[in-house]
């Protein structure tokens, strides 16, 4: 293939990427460094078949940049996040209201709605940004409510565990280490209540059976009698709480 003669659509450098011709290179690609995008065209590539591979692979880049340049782990953009009207929150569809002001800071709020305030102007990352806001306001705000059901929990069998910490899992909803220290999964807090006690419930009687044996779930049934409905609750909207996060 012929290089184009930059006529129509000239590739240009935006703040984050930059061109980069390259007679060595074997293929298009987006190499990711701190601060930079950097798109690298073979030899006889054309600039339209170049804008065409930058559109596809630019949101993945940027997420990427994200990640690299900073601060949390990456969140994979969960698609049209801020074009939702409601989300599931405590295990009811409540609205999502999205403000944006041209020098306001990322700002999370929660009570009859998801409050989500945005600097203008952020674009395509604009998903990305409020969802990583919402996932760490909700982390947060649920390491205190397990740290609380852990609590209410303990006494009964003497189950305590050493630390808390709400992650993003992929195949599971919580987890106890070795050490005893209890994992769960931040989609959780978009869950019922009785159903995230369930699971905390479920990580606390592993620090005593670290197995599914009919000790454990007596164990479980001591302190929630009624825990199948929870775990059936699980069972049937779990996967797509999962799939909607795109986690
Ligand atoms: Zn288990």
């Amino acid at each position: 293939m012929k290089l184009a003669p930059a006529k129509k659509q000239p590739l240009t450098s935006t703040d984050s990427i930059q061109i980069r011709r390259s007679a060595k290179a074997k293929r298009l690609r987006l190499a990711v460094k701190p601060g930079l995008i950097e798109l690298v065209i073979p030899k006889g590539v054309a600039e339209a078949q170049a804008l065409a591979f930058l559109n596809q692979h630019k949101a993945w880049a940027e997420a990427k940049l994200l990640e690299l340049n900073g601060k949390a782990s990456l969140i994979p953009p969960t698609e049209n996040f801020t074009a939702r009207s409601t989300l599931p929150w405590r295990g009811k569809e409540i609205p999502l209201l999205i403000q944006e002001a041209p020098s306001s800071r990322v700002r999370v709020a929660v009570d009859e709605a998801v409050h989500i305030a945005l600097p203008q102007g952020l674009k395509e990352m604009r998903d990305e940004v409020a969802l990583r806001a919402f996932y760490v306001w909700v982390s947060r705000w649920l390491r205190g409510r397990v740290a609380l059901l852990a609590e209410r929990h303990a006494p009964l069998c003497n189950l305590r565990q050493r630390e808390i910490r709400v992650k993003r899992m992929k195949t599971r909803w919580g987890s106890c280490g070795p050490r005893n220290d209890i994992n769960i999964n931040w989609l959780l807090a978009l869950a019922p209540e009785s159903v995230l006690e369930y699971v905390v419930v479920h990580e606390l009687c592993h620090i005593a059976e670290r197995n599914h044996s009919p000790a454990f779930w007596s164990l479980v049934a001591k302190h929630l009698p009624h825990y199948a409905v929870e775990r059936r609750w699980l069972k049937l909207h779990g996967g797509e709480l999962m799939r909607r996060f795109n986690l």
